[in-house]
């Protein structure tokens, strides 16, 4: 695994200089390492299974290159999303669609693809969206998300196993899969239950995975049973169900890294007997120690409580520690030998959420020093905003010796652009 301390200071520091701060740095031989280490744990353990990317956590086309480098498939939750899996070489046929409440536009665009991609699957969590889908003359490949009533994670904004936004409520998965067997080519069962699992949270998500494959099976069990829908047996039910992603990286020094072999174990024994093919689409695990957040410092205050350290990166950047209270490591690369001492970091935003730490220990900033934020890789560069017209940062990929900018900084005349008189 890796941690913020792996990165080579001279290298960061050499990156800073060249493309400027905030910098977002993506290692995409360290994506397609946690994509391999994933699958080939997964392989071990379950018969056939598929691991798919899911996109939102880093949709650039650094992270999304690699992926397809590795022969993994891409699960997209918007028309963006798969446009943009389409435009990094994603053969559309292999593409997963999960419309979460879709606007129009998502799913006219998606219908329209699979027109010319049959085996794209649109995966939807309530019977309104099959029915739009349907009103669109859409007859293919559908799977069911189910709301299994248990949702696991980091923080509860992330945990939509329980949250009634997500998926059909489980009593009535067996009645609506009957529905939409009849009206379009059912061939999966989905759920997503949480995000950010460790070894603590392991229990949990294993009894919600439990849960939806027990779900899976009375399903399976009821289309059997319903002659109208088609299907024989159980085992022609469904080709696959999908247990989403929600594997968890250590943020915090204390936190021990997944092992891989464990979690595969755990979840094989949890699914049970299914015959369908067990899917998972890991977001975070993929990206978050692929990324690190370069910023320097511009201010430093002694105060009596503690030293306040300014940045050039702040919540418009990366939201996480605002939005979900996250904690990211953070490394002085500059003054790695000086004295520690107690820092809060934060930047040039002015509200009081925009701290990355608070009473951290901090090798003595110094205005000028590169500071390094950890596991930035995974909804870092993805929620960035413009707040305070700060124009986005750049994303510059690395891989072996090389680097590249793949999203180059804005300017203002970026953040002003669709501006008129
Ligand atoms: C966000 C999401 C994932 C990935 O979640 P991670 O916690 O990043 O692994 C997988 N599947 C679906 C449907 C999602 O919305």
């Amino acid at each position: 695994m890796r941690r913020l301390d792996d990165w080579d200071a001279t290298r960061l520091e050499g990156l800073a200089d060249q493309y400027d701060t905030p910098l977002y740095v993506i290692d995409r031989e360290r994506v397609r390492e946690n994509l391999r280490r994933f699958r080939d744990a997964v392989e071990s353990a379950l018969p056939n299974p598929r691991v798919m990317y899911a996109a939102k956590a880093n949709t650039g086309p650094a992270v999304l290159e690699a992926v397809l480098e590795t022969g993994t498939e891409i699960e997209c939750a918007a028309r963006g999303e798969l446009q943009r899996a389409i435009a990094a070489g994603a053969e559309p046929d292999t593409l997963r669609y999960t419309a979460v409440n879709p606007p129009a536009a998502d799913l006219d665009y998606a219908v329209e693809l699979a027109s010319d991609h049959p085996e794209l699957t649109v995966t939807a969590g309530a019977r309104d969206t099959f029915d739009r889908l349907a009103e669109r003359g859409y007859d293919g490949r559908v799977a069911v998300r189910v709301n299994p009533g248990i949702g696991t994670g980091h923080h509860e904004k992330v945990a939509t196993g329980k949250d009634a936004k997500f998926g059909i409520p489980a009593e009535e998965v067996p009645a609506v899969a009957a529905d939409l067997a009849e009206r379009f080519e059912l061939v999966g069962l989905h759920a997503h239950v949480g995000s950010g699992v460790l070894h603590d949270d392991l229990d949990d998500h294993c009894r919600a995975i439990e849960t939806v494959a027990d779900l899976a099976r009375e399903t399976a069990a009821h289309l059997a049973d319903t002659p109208a829908t088609g299907v024989d047996a159980p085992a022609a039910a469904f080709e696959f169900v999908d247990f989403g992603g929600g594997f968890g990286v250590p943020y915090r020094p204390d936190e021990a890294p997944l092992d891989l072999s464990v979690v595969a174990e755990r979840v094989a024994a949890a699914v049970g007997e299914l015959p369908a093919r067990v899917e998972l689409e890991p977001g975070r695990y993929v990206a978050a120690d692929a990324g690190t957040l370069l910023t320097r410092v511009n201010t430093v205050k002694e105060t009596p409580e503690t030293t306040v350290v300014g940045v050039d990166a702040s919540l418009a950047t990366l939201v996480r520690p605002a939005m979900f209270d996250a904690y990211h490591a953070v490394r002085n690369v500059s003054g790695a030998d000086r004295e520690t001492v107690s820092a809060s970091v934060g930047g040039p935003c002015c509200t009081s959420a925009d701290v990355f730490c608070t009473d951290r220990p901090l090798a003595a900033p110094e205005r000028g020093d590169l500071l390094a934020v950890g596991n930035a890789g995974a909804y870092g560069y993805e929620l960035a905003s413009r707040f305070h017209s700060q124009p986005l940062p750049a994303e510059v990929a690395v891989d072996g010796d090389e680097a590249r900018v793949r999203r180059e900084r804005e300017t203002m005349a970026d953040v002003t652009r669709l501006e008129r008189d």
